[in-house]
């Protein structure tokens, strides 16, 4: 049944010219980085009551609590030796035989440009990225990891954020366009490692109208129905066994 499975999406991935991957949390997993939802939330002395790992990461908690935003920033949402798995390489593979054209993420690690990818859409920013609210100065992790408290601008004394989406705030619209785009001009589009119920993953694929619809995931979602194949297991394993004899 899975070697089956493999020889189809092998088959479907020599058809395709224009790839379009879109990975959620599970892509990050298989590199150990947890979903930061599974962190127990701490208790906030300011606001006097228990945090959930989402409040954490929430606007209102960046602007009310900076000290303890930053501290389960710094231990739960940057990995600094996290190292791409197999599912980031064949992706660059698959980019290096001119098939892929982009890589859509939800992670915020910057594995797919660690790995080599060229054409990342990173939906919810990056923790490789943070810049300083007022002169707009970029620093990266090293710089946030190396602060305490809540970090400020070395130039101008300006509070740094870190280029991530939080809670209550909106998309950066010129990714999100992007990745429309590139999806709605995709013949191929393999989805991974995310149940789609995040926003705006589930939206995101109304938009693609090519030939070959392929979801990847260890447990169902709701786009099984729509898809041309199903595979309920390990992104990495799949991606590994498929490109064998692709290229
Ligand atoms: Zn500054």
């Amino acid at each position: 049944m899975k070697s089956e499975k493999i020889t189809a999406f092998r088959t479907l991935l020599k058809e395709s010219e224009r790839i379009v991957f879109f990975g959620g949390a599970g892509v990050s997993t298989e590199s150990g980085i947890p979903d930061f939802r599974s962190a127990t939330g701490l208790y906030s002395e300011k606001l006097s009551q228990h945090v959930s790992p989402e409040q954490l990461v929430s606007h209102t908690f960046f602007e009310r609590c900076p000290e303890e935003f930053f501290d389960f920033y710094r231990k739960r949402l940057i990995y600094m030796d996290a190292k791409p798995n197999d599912c980031h390489k064949a992706l660059v593979a698959l980019e290096r035989m001119g098939k892929l054209r982009a890589v859509i993420t939800q992670n915020i690690d910057g594995l797919h440009q660690k790995a080599g990818s060229s054409r990342v859409l990173e939906l919810h920013g990056s923790v490789r990225r943070s810049y300083c609210m007022d002169c707009r100065a970029l620093y990266d992790e090293k710089f946030i990891l190396a602060s305490e408290g809540a970090p400020h601008c070395r130039a101008c004394g300006g509070r740094v954020k870190p280029d991530v989406v939080l809670y209550e705030e909106s998309l950066d619209m010129e990714v999100l366009d992007a990745a429309v785009r590139e999806i709605a001009d995709a013949d191929m589009l393999i989805v991974g490692g995310t149940s789609l119920v995040v926003y705006p993953a589930a939206g995101l694929l109304h938009y693609f109208r090519g030939k070959h619809l392929v979801l990847i995931n260890k447990t169902a979602t709701q786009a099984d129905k729509e898809a041309a194949l199903v595979i309920h297991d390990s992104l990495g394993e799949v991606f590994r066994e498929a490109l064998v004899g692709l290229a």
